[in-house]
């Protein structure tokens, strides 16, 4: 259900409905638009009637949500979601909106030699967001599962050497405070993109989540997994297109590219491509890091290692700082021509 409210409505206005919706024990959710506020409605089983909200002269209608998800969904909220992360010196991010935002970095934080350099290189050649996994989810146990909280003090550093901001994934809902107090934002990876508690968890946060689709998960799922976080308060979440298993092995995964443009539809929030876990391949990395600016999509995530071949996680698919280098100037010239400002 969304109640959508006249533009021009005061505050007090708008927390008069609120306080109705909670009386009617249900939960609002208001969605600042640049024209009107609509008020989502969550908690209610079935359709409610409209003539509840008759008494409120500043409703201008109260309309039924066709979709499951509703709080991510175009429907309670046409305008996009425009995330703003805050580095250091000046540096800053803005993904969403029509700005095209790039996040490279190593997978893994390995060592800081091997940290600063991979940020030093990004953030020479112009990436917007430093990422770099401290808690690594590793499909063998017996893999390099990350630094952990010296990881994060590593990101940390980094964010100071160069300005930039952190994203950097979080697997337990008990690193919460730790991973908050270090990162700009909260990644949740394809192996925990139904972990309901890591979502709640991650919903209670006053930082954005990047959320990543799951390797099974159709575009419903990835949505539905968004909606837990929105529901729990934190609306600042960008989606993440990182490849999902097909009966196709010659690549890591499938890079559903297509998918895009309809979940652009369908939600207001950024969609992010990563086509580093999309292909497994290096050499496949530029053109569809291309092709991710040319669909309009709100930005890539990208791996970049100092040193591939000596990576302790994915280094088949990361980028060198010079072959990073080399990429940025094509993707601010796609830009450039779809409208999108890099
Ligand atoms: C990652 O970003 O390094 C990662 C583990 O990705 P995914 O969750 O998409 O596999
Ligand atoms: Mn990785």
């Amino acid at each position: 259900m969304l109640v959508v409210l006249k533009q021009g409505a005061t505050q007090a206005e708008i927390d008069a409905v609120c306080d109705r919706i909670r009386e009617l024990g249900f939960e609002p959710h208001p969605m600042p638009g640049s024209m009107r506020v609509a008020i989502g409605i969550t908690g209610n089983q079935g359709p409610l009637d409209p003539a509840l909200f008759a008494r409120y002269p500043q409703v201008a209608e109260a309309v039924p949500v066709s979709k499951a998800w509703k709080l991510v969904s175009r429907e309670v909220k046409s305008e996009d979601t425009v995330i703003e992360l805050a580095g250091e010196q000046g540096r800053a991010a803005r993904v969403g909106g029509g700005s095209f935002a790039v996040l490279a970095g190593p997978c893994a934080v390995e060592s800081r030699e091997q940290l600063m350099a991979a940020a030093e290189a990004v953030s020479r050649a112009g990436a917007h967001v430093l990422r770099g996994g401290a808690f690594k989810p590793r499909t063998s146990p017996y893999s390099f599962q990350g630094l952990k909280g010296g990881g994060l003090e590593l990101l940390a550093e980094a964010r100071r050497a160069t300005g930039l901001p952190v994203v950097t994934e979080i697997v337990d809902p008990r690193d919460l405070e730790q991973v908050e107090r270090h990162a700009d934002m909260l990644q949740v990876g394809a192996r925990n993109m139904q972990n309901f508690a890591l979502l709640e968890a991650v919903g209670s946060s006053s930082k954005p989540v990047l959320l990543k689709r799951g390797m099974s998960a159709r575009v419903d799922d990835l949505l539905m997994a968004a909606e837990y976080i929105c529901k729990n308060g934190n609306y600042r979440v960008a989606l993440c297109e990182r490849g999902i298993r097909t009966f196709e092995t010659i690549t890591r995964n499938t890079l559903d590219l297509g998918s895009v443009p309809t979940i652009q539809r369908l939600t207001h929030l950024p969609v992010i491509i990563d086509p580093s876990h999309g292909t497994g391949d290096h050499a496949s990395v530029p053109a569809l890091a291309r092709a991710a600016v040319a669909l309009g999509a709100d930005g890539v995530m990208i791996e970049v290692h100092p040193n591939p071949a000596e990576a302790l996680s994915d280094g088949p698919q990361s980028l060198t700082p010079a072959s990073f280098e080399k990429l940025m100037p094509s993707l601010r010239a796609i830009a450039e021509v779809v409208g999108l400002s890099i």
